[in-house]
Parts: structure tokens; C-alpha cells; sequence
């Protein structure tokens, strides 16, 4: 493929026809359009940039590099860090109203604009075409950030991770002389770009330019029918829980569980397996709340019920302690996927954030689960521990074919805290740094890659992984990220963007 000339998001393929927007400080608007999701970090830039197609993009990308100053994008704005939100920002490029998802007869395959959130992605392939993507659970969150990180949600261990579907992006890069372009780079095995569609399948957003539009389609499919280029959505989803509240658990018998469920992840996680269609959560939080196993699955699939059953007959096995179940309404899909509830919930919710994640080939040993343990009993909420399924069709995936390189994990874990309050930012960042790095202690307080854990997913960045304090393995935060395929992002780092201009403080750095 070529570099494009006529870019995209003219009014014939239905994006926005909202022309390029200038905010500067000072502007009544401003202070609106300053936050992301995590309300942690608050940008200063000096003026945020609305831009609605690929050419206002290159416009907005010139005027920044022209003027030397330093720019960074932002989609859905759900990043956990300060990625497009630290303080030496000066230039904020905000797509979120470049949001159109279409389907293009001449790439055969679903253009997705960045702005548009995973529900809307949902809602429009679901309501035109009847398919979907195994894409992220949280319908807010942006397709900028997430398809370049490598996203993942209830689907992906029936279908894979959204990666595995992205077909092709265009990226406006800036080349060594400071100029902005666009470039349309696709899997194809002959095309010369195709080291930066591949950076886009897990390298994380960000470090190599401005995504404008991703194409995605199901691989191998040889279809001309749109109806046929994706997998085909459930009609209806089957949500059911298994609980057990913390003062009817010892030690003893939450060991058990978290084994039950690690060992049924563990027997059951093949890409072949009838289970791949299943996708289960572990949750643990702190003493008031109590320890959640669930599952949901296309409740169509004819043994659908039975999956579950035997699913939750494994979670009690030998626990010796009658859980609570619950079965959660079987919704249509769409209610599933593009609940309300999940949107823009303003400021007066709970939006301070940390999260550190890992991946984990099988479950956590004895000495870990004790850790576990012991942090979760002797607190009342943060953080909490959560485990999701992952593998099955994930797995059937080689590590270099994509940037997500862990192709062998059945879980990935996270360790979230969620507060409300500036007052409590010290105490909470503590309790969940000190958490993580004692269920590691073993490897420096951070998920090495072996037998039990695979590193760390992007799309859940850390930057402690990135601090001496908190990870004293001798392992770079790169490695925990991408592995053996950090040193081919590199690369194209080098070639998309020689001067550095996309960068924060997880990006792929230039080779030395
Ligand atoms: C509440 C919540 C729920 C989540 N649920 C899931 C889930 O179910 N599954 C999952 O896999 N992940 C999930 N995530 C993580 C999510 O996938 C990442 O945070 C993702 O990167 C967010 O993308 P965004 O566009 O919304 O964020 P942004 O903050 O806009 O961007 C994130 C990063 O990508 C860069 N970026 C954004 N847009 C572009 C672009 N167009 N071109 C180049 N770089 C870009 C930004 O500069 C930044 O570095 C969740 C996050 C949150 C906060």
C-alpha cells in the first residue's frame, strides 16, 4: 500500500463534518476538555485541538511540530497514566469526535475512526451488520488507545484478541524533517508499511504517530459480504455469579477457591476447548466486600447451560463452604454491550485510579495466594485483585506475529484501586504498590516472565514498572511489556518517527 493522498473523513464516509477546533487556556470551553477518565492527572496544555479527519490531523500535528512544541493525542481518554495527561504537554489533539464506524467496500473490512468509544463500535457493527469484535468489556473506552494496545474482552477467548482482527490503520507520522503525513499501513505481506500495522497490534498508543482510522476484518475471511468479515454477535448474554462473603473464609478455603479457579483455567483454556466459550472473573477485594466468581457466554450456543454448570460445580469443589450464587439477567447483547451506565459519568463519580496488571501462564502458588491473603483480610476495599480469563483463542496466535506477544497466558490480572477523594491519593498508591510488589517479592516485585507469570499488558500501564523503587528486578519495563518483540519496535520507531515527537513515558523509546 501506498501513502494516501486523498485522506480519509470526507462527509461521504460519514465522518463528523465538525471542522478543526482551536481551545486555548483561557477559553470558557478549556477546562472541560483537560481530563481523561482517571482524574488523577489534569493537562495544562496550551491549547486543546479538536480535529474531526485525517487532514486536520496533519494540520494540527504541523502546527505543533512547527512551533516546537510538544503534542500528544488523546481518543477515549481512558489511559491509567499520565500518557496524554502530564504536566509538560503543550498541545492536546482530542479525537474523540472523529468517531464514525463504516463499512469499506474497498479495503473489505470495517473502518473504525478513533474516537469512537467500544460501545459505539458495538452498536453500529451489531445494529447494521449483526457482527462484533472481541474487543474490551468497558464500553467507554476509546478504540484509539485500545486497539493499539492490544485489547482483549468477554469474546476474546472465543475469538481472540482485537488485534487478531485489525486488518489495517492509517498512522499521520512525522518524518525527519518535521513534516506530518499520512500513511496507510495493512497486513499484507507485500506491503512495504507493514511493520507499522504491526506496531499497532499490541506496541501500545502513542509512540509512533496518530491513528486516524483502523480496518478491521476477520483473518483469512475471503467474503465480499460484510455479514460474513466479522464474527457473528450473540443474540443474548448469560451473566451468572458464584460468592462466598470474606467472614465465611479462612485461609484454607480461600486457597481452595483460587485454585478451583486457576485449575479449571488451567485444563480449559485451549483454543479447541468448548470452554473457550466461557469467560470467567475472579474477583477478590478487601474485607466488606466478599470473593465473586462469575462467568458469562452466548447464551445461544446450545450447551451453554451446561458449560455453566460445570464451570460453577468446579469453582465449590471441596470448598467446603456453601457459596451465594446469583444469576444475572440473560440480557440481549446489546444491553450487555452498551449499558448506559457505562458512559461519561462527570465528576461527582469515583475517578481516581491506579492499576497494575499482570499476565499469569498458570495460577499463583501457595506462597502467593498467602500474600493474597493476607492484604485482602486486612483491608476494607483497595485494591482489589481480579483475574480474567484469558487464552483460548488468544493462544492460537504466535508471539512475534503481532505486537501482543503473550500468547500462552490464561489469565490477566489486575490489581486496581478506585477512590474518590485527592486527600486519599498517598495512602491508597501505597497500599496498592505494596500489595503487588508483595505478591512478587519473589522476582523483584514485579511479574518476570517463567513458569507462572508473563509479564504485563500495556493497555494496563504502570509506571512503577518503570521506577527502581518498585521493581528491583533487573528486568526493563520494556521487556515485561513486549519481550522478545521490543527490539522490532524499535525499529519502526526509528523509521515512523525519527524525532521522537509521540512519546510519554511508557513509549517506545529509539534505538540506542
Ligand atoms: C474503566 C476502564 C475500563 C477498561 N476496560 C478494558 C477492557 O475491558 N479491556 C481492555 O483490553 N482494556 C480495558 N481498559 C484499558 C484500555 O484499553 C486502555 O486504557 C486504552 O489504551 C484506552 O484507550 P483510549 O483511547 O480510551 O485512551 P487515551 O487515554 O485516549 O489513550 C491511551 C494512550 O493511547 C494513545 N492514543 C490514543 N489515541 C490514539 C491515536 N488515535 N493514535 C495514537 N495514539 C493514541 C494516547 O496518547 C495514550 O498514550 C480499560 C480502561 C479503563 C479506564
Amino acid at each position: 500500500m501506498t501513502d494516501v493522498t486523498q485522506y480519509a473523513g470526507s462527509a461521504t464516509d460519514g465522518s463528523a463534518s465538525l471542522g478543526p477546533s482551536v481551545i486555548p487556556a483561557g477559553d470558557p470551553r478549556y477546562a472541560s476538555l483537560l481530563r481523561g477518565q482517571n482524574h488523577r492527572f489534569v493537562p495544562k496544555p496550551d491549547y486543546v485541538h479538536i480535529v474531526t479527519n485525517t487532514a486536520q490531523v496533519i494540520d494540527a500535528v504541523n502546527q505543533a511540530v512547527s512551533a516546537a512544541k510538544r503534542v500528544v493525542v488523546r481518543s477515549g481518554g481512558h489511559c491509567f497514566e499520565d500518557f496524554a495527561a502530564s504536566p509538560d504537554i503543550e498541545v492536546l489533539i482530542d479525537l474523540s469526535e472523529m468517531n464514525s464506524v463504516f463499512y469499506d467496500a474497498e479495503r473489505r473490512a470495517f473502518a473504525i475512526e478513533p474516537g469512537s468509544t467500544l460501545g459505539h463500535v458495538y452498536t453500529v457493527l451489531f445494529k447494521r451488520w449483526g457482527v462484533t469484535i472481541p474487543a474490551g468489556e468497558c464500553t467507554e473506552v476509546g478504540a484509539g488507545g485500545h486497539l493499539a494496545g492490544g485489547g482483549y474482552g468477554p469474546l476474546s477467548r472465543r475469538y481472540g484478541s482485537v488485534v487478531d482482527y485489525l486488518y489495517a490503520v492509517e498512522v499521520v507520522v512525522v518524518d525527519e524533517s518535521g513534516t506530518a503525513r499520512a500513511v496507510v499501513a495493512t497486513s499484507e505481506a507485500d506491503d512495504p508499511h507493514r511493520d507499522l500495522w504491526w506496531a499497532h497490534t499490541g506496541g501500545g498508543g502513542g509512540s509512533f504517530g496518530v491513528v486516524t482510522r483502523y480496518w478491521v476484518r476477520s483473518p483469512g475471511a475471503t467474503s465480499d459480504d460484510p455479514t460474513e468479515l466479522l464474527p457473528k454477535a450473540p443474540s443474548r448474554w448469560r451473566t451468572e455469579y458464584m460468592m462466598w462473603p470474606w467472614d465465611s473464609l479462612d485461609e484454607e478455603t480461600f486457597t481452595k477457591i483460587m485454585h478451583n479457579y486457576a485449575g479449571w483455567f488451567e485444563a480449559n483454556s485451549d483454543p479447541d476447548s468448548p470452554y473457550a466459550n466461557l469467560s470467567g472473573f475472579f474477583h477478590g477485594p478487601g474485607r466488606t466486600g466478599a470473593v465473586l466468581v462469575g462467568a458469562s457466554v452466548d447464551d445461544d450456543l446450545p450447551d451453554a447451560r451446561e458449560l455453566m454448570a460445570a464451570y460453577f460445580e468446579a469453582m465449590q469443589k471441596d470448598v467446603g463452604v456453601e457459596p451465594q450464587t446469583m444469576a444475572g439477567p440473560v440480557q440481549p447483547w446489546l444491553y450487555t454491550v452498551s449499558f448506559p451506565g457505562f458512559g461519561d459519568l462527570g465528576d461527582h463519580m469515583t475517578r481516581r485510579f491506579k492499576m497494575k496488571a499482570a499476565y499469569l501462564r498458570k495460577g499463583y502458588t501457595d506462597a502467593q495466594i498467602s500474600t493474597i491473603h493476607k492484604y485482602l483480610t486486612s483491608q476494607d476495599a483497595d485494591p482489589s485483585l481480579i483475574l480474567i480469563g484469558y487464552g483460548g483463542n488468544v493462544n492460537k496466535v504466535e508471539p512475534a506475529a503481532t505486537a501482543t506477544v503473550q500468547r500462552d497466558s490464561i489469565f490477566k490480572v489486575m490489581v486496581i484501586s478506585v477512590w474518590a477523594d485527592e486527600a486519599e491519593d498517598e495512602e491508597r498508591l501505597a497500599r496498592n504498590r505494596e500489595f503487588y510488589r508483595d505478591i512478587y517479592a519473589e522476582t523483584g516485585g514485579v511479574p518476570v516472565p517463567g513458569e507462572v507469570s508473563d509479564g504485563a499488558y500495556i493497555n494496563y500501564p504502570d509506571a512503577d514498572l518503570a521506577d527502581p523503587e518498585w521493581n528491583t528486578s533487573g528486568v526493563p519495563w520494556h521487556t515485561l511489556y513486549w519481550k522478545d518483540n521490543y527490539p522490532r519496535l524499535q525499529e519502526v520507531k526509528k523509521r515512523y518517527d525519527p524525532r521522537d515527537v509521540f512519546r510519554h513515558r511508557m513509549s517506545i523509546r529509539l534505538p540506542e
